[in-house]
């Protein structure tokens, strides 16, 4: 099987996961031809967004801490993992001539004092960089061939949009096979830094957070693996937050599409445009475990073969948001109303996470993060009260309740069913919205409800005896 395994930074932080790390790619590559993805070491991405910060507010001291920081985090790591004095050696020479670039390039940064978006995505793809030489010396160690690319190596090609960069991916796909194909016939397992490629001019670009998993679906696709599995610290896609509802189950299957929508809520946080490259190809992608390796995970397929069973499949919560309801009696019967609304906020950097809007279309409501509330109650009230608003109600810390499974679809009563389960505990329902797909029934409740809501919804819908 052509198999493409991604690691996650939590999955790679200690010289002992790294370790049994190698060991499972070594056992798996017995049967098996692997690629190998890998995101930064924990916490690594982060010190390098600090770096960022500490060169804008020129606290150069702060900079030269953090990179200390990541110096001695990856040499420990290298110290500890590599048994083999020739090969730790080597890591180590490589990792300094890493570590001058990155002080260099900070030193670059805090002369100029500025961080553009290319230098930003030049100093992030260092977490990358450096891990990806730590797993592959650790698959070395263990007496099994294996070489470490950048995504600019491997053959990333992408456009210029520093930051939140998109794959070129005709000229990616024969890159890639290129890169791929020669060390296959080799017999060399590939270990390719995620996150990151480069633009055709050459300068790294990134996905933006969590890109690793979009890079694994690009290469995944590209030389048509058989199956991607996204190794992490959760052992899949769950019926519910474990923290809240006890019983919460693992989802043995569902479909890249109810995969999507889990995506954006679950505790498994994956990059969202991560399913895109399979949803034509169709490759099958298991997320999983890599502390708990003997647990399949969930498999996540275009058609899996349990979904219809299910009406819902999972319920899960977003806290911590602002509903703004918007009014004015203007606003009825006045087209590009809801257009300027959603152009002022939009031009304000205003993420809207939820919309709604009766048909006598006298108002509007929005949900927001409360991080992003004041901005946008300010710029609203700026730009457009006595204009077109005549009124806005502001709520601040309300959950956003979400009902995920494609068997809702045409399925009679769901509506019912949770209502009702919210009446009988007596929670307030303040907004709510479905998407004809019916892929997904959100509503929106107090902050201090959300428990009580998704564990009365995991009782009514039975999800403990899924699967
Ligand atoms: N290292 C990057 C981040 O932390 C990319 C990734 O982990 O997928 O966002
Ligand atoms: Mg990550």
């Amino acid at each position: 099987m052509k198999l493409l395994l991604k690691y996650g930074g939590t999955s790679i932080s200690t010289a002992k996961d790294i370790q049994n790390v190698a060991k499972h790619i070594q056992s798996l590559s017995k049967q098996n031809q692997l690629v190998i993805v890998c995101s930064a070491i924990s916490n690594t991405t982060d010190d390098l967004i600090e770096i960022s910060q500490s060169i804008k507010k020129e606290k150069k001291k702060k900079a030269g801490q953090l990179v200390k920081k990541i110096v001695s985090r990856h040499q420990e790591l290298a110290k500890h993992i590599i048994k083999k004095s020739q090969i730790r050696k080597k890591l180590l020479q490589t990792l300094n001539e890493y570590f001058a670039e990155l002080v260099a390039l900070i030193d670059g940064m805090v002369l100029l004092g500025e961080v553009t978006p290319r230098s930003m995505d030049y100093l992030l793809s260092f977490g990358e960089r450096l891990s990806i030489k730590l797993i592959s010396a650790a698959i070395n160690d263990l007496g099994k061939e294996s070489v470490s690319l950048t995504g600019k190596e491997v053959g990333i090609v992408t456009d210029s949009n520093f930051g939140e960069s998109k794959p070129l991916m005709d000229t990616t796909r024969l890159r890639i096979s290129k890169t791929l194909d020669s060390l296959f016939s080799k017999k060399i397992i590939p270990v390719i830094g995620g996150f990151a490629g480069a633009d055709q001019h050459g300068h790294v670009t990134t996905f933006g957070r969590g890109g690793s998993d979009y890079s694994a679906t690009i290469i995944g696709s590209c030389i048509k693996a058989d199956e991607i599995w996204l190794m992490s610290d959760v052992d899949g896609l769950m019926t519910a937050d474990p923290k809240i509802v006890k019983n919460a189950k693992l989802l043995k299957e569902v479909s890249y599409l109810e995969a999507i929508e889990m995506a954006m809520f679950g505790a498994k946080q994956i990059h969202p445009r991560t399913f895109e490259p399979l949803l034509t190809k169709k490759i099958p992608m298991k997320i999983r475990s890599s502390f708990n390796v003997k647990n399949e995970g969930t498999l996540v397929t275009s058609s899996p073969s349990l979904s219809s069973k299910n009406t819902v499949k999972c319920v899960s919560n977003i806290s911590h948001n602002g509903l703004i309801d918007i009014r004015g009696g203007s606003m009825v019967g006045t087209p590009g109303t809801a257009a300027t609304i959603f152009t002022t906020l939009a031009n304000a950097s205003i993420n809207v996470m939820m919309i709604s809007q009766n048909p006598s279309e006298s108002s509007i409501t929005i949900v927001v993060k409360n991080t992003d509330l004041d901005k946008a109650v300010s710029t609203l009230e700026m730009e457009l009260l006595g204009k077109i608003i005549k009124k806005l109600e502001v709520t601040t810390n309300m959950a956003i309740i979400a009902l995920i499974g494609s068997g809702m679809r045409g399925t009679v009563g769901v509506a019912s069913k949770v209502f009702g389960a919210m009446e009988k505990n007596k929670v307030n329902v303040s907004m709510i919205t479905q998407g004809s797909s019916e892929l997904n029934l959100a509503f929106v409740v107090k902050n201090s409800d959300a428990n009580t809501a998704v564990k009365a919804l995991h009782n009514e819908f039975e999800l403990s005896k899924i699967n």
